[in-house]
């Protein structure tokens, strides 16, 4: 079996167009995010609530991939000056609410 044929018609639905190959792994997720300056990134607990608020959105793919955008959560959450580009206001909140939370601490 390929690895395209590993990824169920379930999982494809509703996707940009994206395909098993761009399935990333941890190691490399990481390897982006320490690229990232230190004053582009969110804190870690901001952070952790956005991927928190991705992990519950139906709109994550393979875990690693937003189906709005494309980009990986894990690097999007970690920028300071990314929101959440969900059509629907109450999800995009999800994020925003974090942020805000965080801002006001
Ligand atoms: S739509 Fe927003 S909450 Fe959902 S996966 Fe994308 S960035 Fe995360």
């Amino acid at each position: 079996m390929t690895t395209t044929e590993s990824v169920s018609k379930k999982e494809r639905d509703g996707c940009k167009g994206c395909s098993a190959d761009v399935k990333v792994t941890d190691e490399q997720i990481q390897r982006l995010i320490s690229k990232i300056k230190a004053d582009a990134c969110v804190t870690d607990e901001l952070y952790a609530k956005r991927l928190e608020a991705c992990g519950n959105c139906a709109s994550l793919a393979y875990e690693t991939t937003c189906m709005h955008c494309g980009c990986l959560v894990q690097v999007r959450a970690k920028l300071k000056d990314k929101g959440c580009p969900h059509p629907q206001q109450a999800v995009r909140e999800q994020w925003d609410q974090s942020t805000k939370l965080m801002l006001t601490k």
